[in-house]
């Protein structure tokens, strides 16, 4: 889950959809255009292919033009075998999880107290969290996506 850090974007939305569009429509057809079959000396070349095909304009954003990636975690989040409790109103679970682009991981309780949770790390982050499905202009969008 992504959340831009300051502006509106709705182009650059558009034009990731096109692009998710027309890759789904080449998948759907075999062999790709203009896409040499792998040769056995080169079994990595269908997986080289695809990140190489796509314009740059129609990739995900990289982790530099993100503010950073947030996840919802409703259970107790426990670390270090201690569970977390927010130091504003000692809220325990239902929290959002942040990964910024610095890497630092924050937690925001449901009442948008937000604390930075150093036991926590980006490796933490991306083993818990799913792929980035969605794109947010802004973090309240974000937030609002999530049930916050
Ligand atoms: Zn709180």
């Amino acid at each position: 889950m992504f959340f831009r850090r300051a502006r509106e974007d709705r182009a650059f939305r558009e034009a990731q959809r096109a692009g998710y569009e027309l890759l789904r429509r080449l998948q759907a057809t075999q062999p790709w255009p203009g896409c040499p079959e792998p040769t056995p000396q080169d079994p990595a070349a269908e997986e080289v292919a695809v990140p190489d095909f796509l314009p740059p304009e129609l990739r995900l954003p990289s982790g530099q033009e993100v503010a950073g990636v947030m996840m919802r975690w409703l259970p107790p989040l426990v670390v270090d075998g201690e569970v977390r409790t927010c130091p504003g109103c000692g809220m325990y679970r239902d929290w959002i999880v942040f990964c910024m682009r610095d890497d630092s991981i924050w937690l925001r309780c449901r009442a948008g107290h937000e604390t930075r949770e150093p036991g926590l790390d980006a490796a933490w982050f991306n083993r818990h969290s799913g792929p980035a499905d969605h794109f947010h202009p802004t973090l309240q969008e974000g937030l609002r996506h999530l049930g916050h």
